[in-house]
């Protein structure tokens, strides 16, 4: 509680559940994909291949990588289909 979640249209992970996203946890940050919204533009594989995998179970990984990298390549999607929620900073 208490997180900010990159996008200021959503604060809380409840939020975006009701919004059609499932949650990927990691140790420091969690990761929410909503594939209705993806575009299959590719950045989230080709930021960190680590981390975003498609055909893997499950494709997003979190703690494959840092908390800072995860989030830089989540900004990088162009559609917000990725969204993360940092559990490192409060
Ligand atoms: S970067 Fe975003 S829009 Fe592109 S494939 Fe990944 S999740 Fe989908």
């Amino acid at each position: 509680m208490g997180q900010q979640v990159n996008n200021e249209h959503f604060s809380t992970e409840e939020e975006l559940f009701e919004a059609g996203y499932r949650k990927y946890s990691g140790e420091k940050i969690d990761i929410f994909y909503n594939k209705e919204i993806c575009i299959h533009s590719g950045n989230c594989v080709r930021g960190n291949a680590a981390v975003f995998e498609v055909g893997r179970r499950p494709w997003i990984m979190p703690d494959n990588a840092s908390a800072d990298e995860s989030s830089r390549v989540i900004q990088t999607c162009p559609s917000g289909a990725l969204k993360f929620i940092r559990k490192d900073e409060v």
